[in-house]
C-alpha cells in the first residue's frame, strides 16, 4: 500500500538554490494521493474536541477545507494581508527575507471557541504561531495544529512548543 510519503514530489534548488521543495501538487493530481493525504490528517484531529478549522492561505485551504467538511465543521481563513473584506485583525511576522502579514476577520472565531488550524507544511514555524496569535486575539483557544509535512531541521516546533503539534509525515 502506498503512503502519503510516496505521493510527494521534491524539487531541489526551488525557489531558491539549496532549498528541498516538497511539493503537494504531486499529491493532488493522483485522487488516491488526494483521499489519503486528508484521511491521515483527520485521524489526527477526529478526536479532538473543536469548533472551527482554520487554514492559512494557500495551501492550508486545500487540505483544511476538506477536513472541515469530512468533520461537519465550519471552516475560516486565515489570509495574506488584503484580501479579506471585512474587518480584520492582523499579524506581522518575520521571513527569511522581509516580513509577511496574515489577516483574519474578526468575526471568524468567536471568544471561547476551540480552534484547529492546518497548513501544509511547517518549515521555521513562523507562518502558523502568527496564525496562532491571530485566532487566540479574537479569544479562540488553539487546540491543536496540524501539517501534513514538518521539515524537522528547522525547528519550527520550538516556536509552537505550547500547542499540541502532529504531522502527517516528518522531514529531517
Ligand atoms: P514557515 O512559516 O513554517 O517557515 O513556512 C511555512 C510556509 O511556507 C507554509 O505555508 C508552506 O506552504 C510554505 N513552504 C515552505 N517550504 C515549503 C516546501 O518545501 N513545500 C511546500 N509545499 N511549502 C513550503
Amino acid at each position: 500500500m502506498k503512503k502519503v510519503e510516496d505521493y510527494i514530489r521534491t524539487i531541489p534548488d526551488f525557489p531558491e538554490p539549496g532549498i528541498m521543495f516538497r511539493d503537494v501538487t504531486s499529491i493532488l493530481q493522483d485522487a488516491e494521493g488526494f483521499r489519503l493525504a486528508i484521511d491521515e490528517m483527520k485521524k489526527l484531529i477526529e478526536n479532538v474536541d473543536c469548533d472551527v478549522i482554520a487554514g492559512a492561505e494557500s495551501r492550508g485551504f486545500i487540505f483544511g477545507a476538506p477536513l472541515a467538511y469530512a468533520l461537519g465543521k465550519p471552516f475560516v481563513l486565515i489570509r495574506k494581508k488584503g484580501k479579506l473584506p471585512c474587518e480584520t485583525i492582523e499579524k506581522t511576522y518575520d521571513l527569511e527575507y522581509g516580513t509577511a502579514t496574515i489577516e483574519m476577520h474578526k468575526d471568524a472565531v468567536k471568544p471561547g471557541q476551540k480552534v484547529v488550524i492546518v497548513d501544509d507544511l511547517i518549515a521555521t514555524g513562523g507562518t502558523i504561531e502568527a496564525a496562532a496569535q491571530l485566532v487566540e486575539e479574537l479569544g479562540g483557544e488553539v487546540v491543536k495544529i496540524i501539517f501534513l509535512m514538518e521539515l524537522a531541521g528547522l525547528n519550527g516546533r520550538e516556536k509552537l512548543a505550547k500547542y499540541d503539534v502532529e504531522s502527517v509525515v516528518t522531514y529531517e
